[in-house]
């Protein structure tokens, strides 16, 4: 995006951001002081409809009646219906205003979905094992449905800013809730905070010396130049017969190399040792080093003078705007949690929560906020971590989050917290990555993301607050069909051509016989692949 561009989104996004604030001076603001009713002895406010906030809500649900009987949950979604990123954005709007979400028509899933699921609540029968969009966001409201959500759930709901008052044993939270766009404000006090606004909202853009003059400069007859992030992509047919750089190898690069390969002279800029998607008509090239007025200029030195649009695939920006706000004329005056992405503050010296764009910190386990300002339990994340499969994840979070606000004792110290925290950091500068850099990705793959879960729910399970089955909370088949998960692809797109899907997905319905259904096929691919080779993946296997 250009430096002009980028100016224009900037005075946009104050443009909104005042007019909002106008509205909301404008607005009546409705003041409910405390929680509605006078027996209620917890209440919790959760942002975000998404896998993540609807498992947390459930989770809290879940807990034995004679101790959530008198809590009350209020979840805020903004949008107009579950799903989070999973839900269409019927009117997205034209850059660099940014859609609801980055989903695209052709989106399916990357991983086989019995893989993404919430434990023990399957895809409807029949669904095919590598979903598009829409079966996603219908599982999400599934579960809603199923598990009866609905009556906390407060759609077209908007937190726009969260404050604590209070210090780091007591106090409350201060919370405006935009409805009826931009016309009414509520403010709502809750004792707890749980954050499940998903992260994959704000693109990370990076800029190169030179992109302006060559924006600026298209050849006469020619369309104009663009730079653009991928959650603006949607149709492939957009770049026919253009020349194209996709930028970054990730899970939206792959998506996009597959899908625009075909149609224009493609290529993808990869750092080392990333490749791109098998089967992708693409030319790789090393990063992007600088631009003339005619070329993109690469970090080899060679050069493209014929390129008609950039693709972005370059990722996003951990943000959470709400929380980086205090409610105006609340007497609140520092916000809950500071951007600051060049900061030199780590998790020993930060002096508030703080995000550098690419990571939260302090947060024990990525979950719990360790900011001086406020108790650990007072605010929770939900999802923040990358690199995961996100439904189960989301659950085993949920259960410590709601065991913690239950029963805070069950947490180590904070001195404990950040011990584990540190070792953590520790860990990962070992294993050769920045913590500061990484943040929450589980940079150990499916191994890393599994015993994450694990952990915390054995440590849920020794300290009494669940059952102890002797097994791991991620179970076997799961973990097995997460490393198949390419050749499941793979064996998945040889039924598709056959047109043999509905032949292997009859009579499938309970997780068992998804389970079984995925070892079925992997088999069935790996003896084909003995004797042919190895087939096509049309689809992502993270
Ligand atoms: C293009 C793409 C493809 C992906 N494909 C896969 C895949 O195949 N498999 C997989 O496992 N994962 C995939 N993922 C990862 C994905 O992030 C997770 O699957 C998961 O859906 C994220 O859920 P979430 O609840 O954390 O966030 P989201 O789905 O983003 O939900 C967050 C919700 O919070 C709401 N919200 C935010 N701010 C506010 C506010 N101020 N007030 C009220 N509501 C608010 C949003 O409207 C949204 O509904 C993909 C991600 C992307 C970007």
């Amino acid at each position: 995006m250009s430096r002009v561009f980028q100016l224009a989104f900037l005075l946009l996004s104050l443009a909104v951001c005042l007019s909002t604030q106008h509205a909301t001076r404008d607005a009546q603001t409705v003041l409910a002081a405390g929680p509605p009713h006078r027996n209620v002895t917890k209440s919790i406010a959760i942002v975000g409809a998404g896998s993540g906030g609807l498992a947390i809500l459930k989770t809290l649900l879940d807990l034995p009646e004679e101790v959530r009987s008198s809590w009350e949950f209020a979840l805020y979604e903004q949008h107009r219906d579950v799903g989070g990123l999973w839900l269409p954005d019927p009117n997205p709007p034209h850059p660099p205003a940014l859609p609801e979400t980055p989903l695209y028509p052709r989106l399916r899933t990357n991983t086989p979905h019995p893989t993404m699921t919430y434990p023990g609540f399957t895809f409807r029968p029949g669904t095919p094992l590598f979903p598009s969009h829409n079966y996603v966001q219908q599982y999400h409201a599934d579960f809603a449905q199923q598990f009866n959500l609905s009556p906390y759930i407060h759609l077209n709901h908007t937190v726009l800013a969260a404050g604590w008052r209070g210090n780091n044993t007591h106090g409350e939270w201060v919370i405006d809730v935009e409805y009826d766009v931009g016309t009414k404000v509520l403010r709502r006090s809750f004792d707890h905070l749980i954050v499940a606004n998903g992260h994959n909202h704000y693109p990370r853009i990076p800029h190169w010396p030179g992109e302006e003059d060559w924006l600026a400069n298209s050849p006469p007859g020619f369309p104009q130049r663009e730079i653009l992030h991928s959650i603006f992509y949607r149709n492939p047919e957009r770049y026919a017969n253009q020349t194209v750089v996709i930028v970054g190898g990730g899970a939206s690069g792959r998506d996009a190399a597959l899908q625009i390969g075909p149609l224009a002279k493609t290529y993808q800029s990869l750092r080392e040792g990333s490749v791109p998607p098998d089967g992708a008509q693409v030319t790789v090239k090393p990063p992007i080093s600088h631009f003339t007025n005619t070329s993109v200029v690469f970090e080899d030195g060679t050069s493209l003078t014929s390129v008609d649009s950039l693709v972005l695939a370059t990722g996003y920006e951990f943000r959470v705007p709400f929380l980086s706000q205090s409610p105006p004329e609340s007497g609140i005056d520092f916000p809950v949690l500071e951007v600051a992405p060049s900061t030199t503050a780590n998790s020993t010296t930060a002096q508030v929560l703080t995000s550098n764009l690419r990571y939260i910190f302090p947060l024990y386990e990525h979950i719990f906020s360790l900011s001086p300002a406020h108790p650990p339990t007072a605010l929770a994340f939900v999802g923040l971590p990358v690199l995961i499969a996100n439904c189960p994840s989301d659950r085993a979070q949920a259960l410590l989050v709601a065991h913690a606000i239950a029963d805070p004792t069950i947490l180590p110290s904070r001195d404990g917290m950040f011990t584990a925290l540190l070792r953590r950091e520790d860990n990962m500068r070992q294993r050769g990555y920045d913590p500061y850099v990484y943040g929450h990705k589980m940079v150990g793959g499916d191994t890393e993301a599994q015993d994450y879960q694990n952990a915390l729910v054995r440590y849920l399970k020794q300290h009494g607050k669940l059952p102890d089955d002797g097994k791991d909370y991620v179970e076997s088949w799961r973990k097995a069909s997460r490393v198949q998960s390419a050749l499941l692809a793979r064996g998945w797109t040889r039924i598709e051509s056959e047109g043999e899907q509905q032949k292997w997905l009859e009579g499938v319905e309970t997780e068992d016989e998804w389970a079984d259904l995925m070892q079925r096929l992997a088999a069935w691919q790996e003896e084909w692949e003995n004797e042919h080779g190895q087939g096509l993946d049309e689809y992502a296997a993270v």
